[in-house]
């Protein structure tokens, strides 16, 4: 069944830095589910963005002494252009500090939470963090510490707007207890359950305009202050699809949408899934239908810092990466290794590692030896397949291959990808198997020799091969759209017959991995 509508969102980094391996975990998950649905013959919109007007940025121009818009502009750019190493297909890419559409829509959502009485001013003393851009109660600092950041919040009083929250405890629990809001893994729900039943308070809307060094939006009708992250990164969701600014996208891809997803990281799971479906509740518009969270990435059993480096001698750096290994192996091992729940450690020698075992050795082996096969026996050109195999191995590949949609579809509803790839690879496993038990070069000696049946068969095994492959290729284009490309173009007989073989994905040299080290 094909859907009306889904708009798909990954989170917007602040561009205090280039971006790094975390970030692209996020945009390759966000790119393989907006690239499965278009396929399915959804109706996709998929967008990403930057979040320009947040305080780090101001405080990472200070700190290079440059404007921070020149900052901002620049990392921005970098953050955009990560499209095309890593073979990303989104459909909008906002910028929250330049796009005209942005601070029309964030004025609106503003506007519109202060005339549903939610908005008030209040004087407040705090701890916060400018790494989080939030306050901390005592009681969820251990040690003092910001759980995100490590760093020591800084006591900060002041007197701006407050978002009455509390208001809306029960209407979130219903919400997402009742799958309403749904949230995956059944993990992260019950987080946000818990957090929901601590007690919501009012949260900080707003901050002085001399603690934001003037960047960012002014509160309407009170200059003084500026619009505190929430409305303004979060306003994002619907300000690109044109909330504030008119036209028929809005309704088009957020109110008329049949499912409006967002995929986030864990550390901002409770921004997501309570404060913006609590201002979007106040100011009436339609809540996210499903909010899906991955954890986070470690380099080489180190943290990512909050600038991208990394300690010792990896490289956090996608475009380097992909420099280096080429995008289908970067995405792969994102897609293949990241577990749905818990965090992963990257090293460039696992990344070889599985890029070689699945994808030199698997399938790039495969499609080498049918095409080979299909020359060498066939003069390049493809046999027709029977109506139905006549052995049990032809059967079992078959049935490898009617499987893989459905293990597909149910292992990206669940937001497993993991899962979802394990199920393209056993269509791997079993065209490989099939190839050793059939052994087309013993049923070719016997056709030589003069008999119809092996001749028959070795049609028959050659097609179902092909098959096999074209089916690869199809379910692959979601995760690896290119080498699905050269998999397609391998098989394309066209022409009348193959091309020549030639690998659609050469081994990675161990000698790669050294220039890491
Ligand atoms: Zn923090």
């Amino acid at each position: 069944m094909t859907s009306e509508g889904i708009y798909l969102s990954t989170t917007i980094p602040y561009v205090n830095a280039r971006a790094h391996l975390g970030h692209a975990l996020e945009l390759v998950q966000a790119d393989v589910l907006a690239r499965y649905h278009r396929q399915a013959g959804d109706q996709v919109r998929s967008q990403t963005g930057t979040d320009d007007n947040s305080l780090k940025n101001v405080l990472a121009a200070e700190a290079e002494g440059i404007p921070v818009a020149a900052l901002v502009d620049r990392n921005a750019s970098a953050f955009e252009a990560l499209a095309q190493p890593l073979s990303l297909s989104f459909d909008d890419f906002i910028r929250t500090g330049s796009d005209p559409r942005h601070r029309p829509g964030v004025e609106r959502l503003w506007r519109a939470c202060a005339a549903s009485g939610d908005l008030y001013r209040k004087r407040y003393e705090g701890l916060y963090c400018v790494g989080c851009e939030q306050f901390y109660r005592p009681a969820e600092l251990p040690g003092g510490r910001c759980p995100e950041h490590g760093t020591r919040p800084e006591p900060v009083a002041e007197e701006n707007w407050f978002f009455r929250l509390s208001r809306y405890a029960g209407q979130l629990h219903d919400l997402i207890s009742s799958g309403r809001l749904r949230i995956e893994p059944a993990a992260r729900r019950n987080e946000v359950l818990g957090f929901i039943a601590g007690g919501l308070e009012d949260f900080s809307a707003s901050r002085s305009t001399a603690r934001a060094r003037g960047w960012g939006i002014p509160v309407p009708g009170d200059p003084g202050q500026v619009i505190y992250v929430w409305w303004d990164a979060l306003g994002n969701y619907i300000t690109a699809p044109g909330y504030g600014t008119g036209g028929g996208d809005y309704g088009r891809w957020w109110t008329g949408a049949d499912r409006r997803i967002h995929l986030v990281g864990k550390g901002v799971l409770r921004f997501h899934a309570v404060y913006w479906p609590a201002i979007l509740l106040s100011a009436g518009e339609p809540l996210p239908t499903d909010i899906l969270v991955h954890d986070y990435l470690t380099i080489g059993g180190s943290k990512i810092s909050k600038s991208g480096a990394v300690p010792g001698s990896q490289t956090a750096d996608p475009v380097e990466l992909v420099e280096r290994y080429g995008t289908d192996a970067v995405r792969w091992w994102l897609l293949r290794e990241v577990p749905r729940v818990g965090d992963a450690d990257f090293t460039a020698a696992r990344l070889v590692a599985r890029a070689n075992e699945d994808l030199a050795n698997g399938v790039g082996n495969l499609v080498s030896r049918v095409v080979t096969l299909v020359h060498r026996y066939r003069q390049g050109r493809i046999p027709r397949p029977g109506e139905s195999p006549a052995t049990a191995d032809g059967r079992a590949l078959a049935a490898a291959c009617d499987r893989a949609p459905e293990r597909l579809a149910e292992a990206l509803a669940a937001f497993d990808f993991r899962a979802a790839t394990a199920a393209v690879w056993d269509v791997v496993g079993e065209a490989n198997r099939y190839v050793e038990h059939t052994a087309p070069w013993l049923l070719a000696r016997a056709e030589r020799d003069g008999d119809p049946a092996a001749a028959r068969l070795l049609d028959e095994s050659l097609a179902l091969l092909v098959g096999a492959c074209s089916e690869l290729a199809i379910r692959l284009a979601p995760f690896l759209p290119d080498l699905a490309g050269r998999i397609r173009a391998a098989l394309d007989d066209s022409a009348g017959q193959l091309l020549a073989p030639e690998p659609v994905f050469p081994r990675l040299e161990a000698a790669a991995v050294g220039a890491v080290a």
